[in-house]
């Protein structure tokens, strides 16, 4: 790893509360999208002269449709029990990374051009008018959020500086301001079908390959089946298990999974992306368009489940968003004519949509696979709990299912678990410091400075519990551990998939 051009935060083993430095994260900026990109999702290429004018009308429809918006504009009292909760203001120590500082950027506005007191004395109640520099500090500070949601659970409010930060990203994008990572992303999902542009005859080799490695090592022809018709249950999993490490090692415990029980399944070539980067720019149309391929592909395969795969934001879009975006969920409505006929064609026995956790774990309630833990004895694990799992869903129908159930699948396939500080975990886990569209390269110095509360809380289990393997069920903390780990001194290789222990674990020989 070539040295870095910052300053790597020292790890203590727990979590410190920095002092204040004006303006540290004031040049941490991730690339602009350029005019193609953005018109390719239908946003303006560059600011137009009216650009004011056309942020303050689209602000006005969001506080309009979103009523939570509007709360969270006026409710916060400015009591500070956030300052402290952002693991980009423990990183980075820059005041405006505080949640309260994060939502004072767009509530200043909010005041100068939505209130009786900010339209008549915008000094009195610190409103402020939409400048080209508040606009430059609202592209910066946005982009330094990982919506995470961290910082709602300590709010008395409940002030959700998340949605604030996707109202934000949602303005700036309609004002031709958007991010080249997630943007471009968004474009290869709806030109292509996944993240990472992988075309179809790709996938295919690419999961031919994967067979042939599976059965060399096991001597058990597990398949990954790919637009099969008729199979029970269609696996949406990000693209990313494809081929990055360690993800793809989780594609291969699900496949063992399926396979040992005896279910069909297949993965879609249409829809082979479970990520929704729509949901991290605030926009419904962009995040509705890439949920539909979902739907699509499931009515195209005739499958009787939908089950998804180990990605944080995916289950949380899965989980909140498909009963309104696809019509499959909780709640669903019934006013859409494809969603009322793939609610008809889904197995009503089952949760829709289900995690690939809560079917294992329902299997092994069952006794229908069975493991091997001393397999994973060379490990000793803990569990990294992701944002949109802990605070955006839950799993089975128990509270706290999503925290229980990755827990218990681990305990099932491992005789060595530790958990982190309590504080660190569950609803007050750390995020990775890579989520929310900030999973980029230009932001390397933000993402190993917000992974520095998640990596003292992972440095006090490797100290005093010789802890070597930390668990997690997304793939952007995977993606986002393997680079960061080698900042804070530990081997990339100590993250890895809950399915990655089953995988290990799993007999295939086992009689059903
Ligand atoms: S949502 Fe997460 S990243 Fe954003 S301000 Fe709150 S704690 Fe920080
Ligand atoms: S905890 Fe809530 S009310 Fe208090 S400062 Fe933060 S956002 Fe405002």
């Amino acid at each position: 790893m070539a040295a870095p051009k910052f300053e790597v935060p020292e790890l203590k083993g727990y979590t410190d509360i920095p002092l204040l430095r004006e303006g540290a994260a004031a040049e941490v900026k991730s690339f602009p999208a350029n005019a193609q990109i953005q018109e390719a999702l239908g946003f303006p290429g560059e600011l137009a002269e009216n650009w004011q004018e056309t942020a303050i009308g689209r602000m006005g429809e969001l506080l309009g449709k979103y009523r939570s918006l509007q709360v969270f504009m006026d409710a916060c009292v400015h009591c500070g029990a956030c300052t402290d909760k952002c693991h980009y203001y423990l990183g980075t120590s820059d005041p405006k990374n505080m949640p309260v500082a994060r939502q004072d950027l767009m509530r200043q506005v909010y005041r100068r051009y939505f209130t009786f007191a900010g339209k008549y004395f915008p000094k009195l109640v610190g409103a402020k008018d939409l400048t080209r520099e508040v606009l430059d500090d609202w592209y910066r500070y946005y982009y330094q959020c990982s919506e995470c949601r961290r910082c709602s659970v300590y709010c008395p409010y409940g002030i959700d500086t998340a949605e604030i930060t996707m109202a934000g990203r949602e303005i700036l994008d309609c004002v031709g301001i958007g991010q080249k990572y997630t943007n471009e992303i968004l474009g290869k999902v709806h030109r292509i079908g996944n993240n990472l542009g992988l075309p179809g005859p790709a996938l295919l080799d690419t999961l031919t390959g994967l067979e042939e490695d599976i059965e060399e090592d096991t001597g058990f022809a597990v398949k990954l089946p790919i637009d099969v018709k008729g199979a029970e249950v269609l696996l949406i999993t990000p693209s990313a298990d494809f081929f990055s490490e360690p993800h793809v090692e989780s594609l291969i415990g699900y496949a063992k999974v399926f396979h040992a029980a005896g279910i069909s399944w297949t993965l879609s070539s249409l829809a082979s992306e479970a990520g929704n980067f729509g949901m991290f720019i605030g926009n419904y149309e962009q995040m509705q368009k890439v949920a539909l391929r979902i739907r699509e592909a499931a009515l195209e395969l005739g499958v009787k489940r939908i089950v998804v795969g180990e990605c944080g934001h995916a289950w949380r879009v899965a989980y909140s968003f498909w009963n309104t975006l696809i019509g499959v969920g909780l709640g669903a409505g019934a006013d859409d004519k494809y969603g009322r006929m793939l609610q008809q064609q889904l197995d009503p026995n089952y949760p829709q949509p289900a995690h690939i956790c809560e079917v294992t774990y329902d299997l092994l309630q069952q006794g229908a696979i069975t493991m091997d833990k001393e397999a994973n004895d060379h490990r000793i694990i803990t569990f990294h709990d992701s944002c949109n799992v802990a605070r955006g869903s839950r799993m089975g129908d128990m509270p706290g299912g999503q925290f229980l159930i990755p827990r218990e699948i681990i305990k099932s396939v491992a005789n060595r678990f530790h958990d982190m500080a309590p504080e660190t975990i569950l609803e007050g886990t750390f995020c990775c410091g890579g989520g929310g569209g900030l999973l980029t390269d230009d932001l390397m110095e933000l993402r190993v400075k917000g992974a520095q509360p998640r990596m003292d809380a992972f440095k006090d289990v490797v100290d005093n519990h010789g802890v070597n393997f930390m668990a997690t069920i997304c793939a952007i903390c995977k993606a986002q551990f393997t680079k960061v780990l080698p900042y804070y001194g530990f081997d990339m290789s100590m993250v890895g998939g809950v399915h990655q222990l089953v995988s290990t674990a799993i007999r295939l020989d086992a009689k059903q």
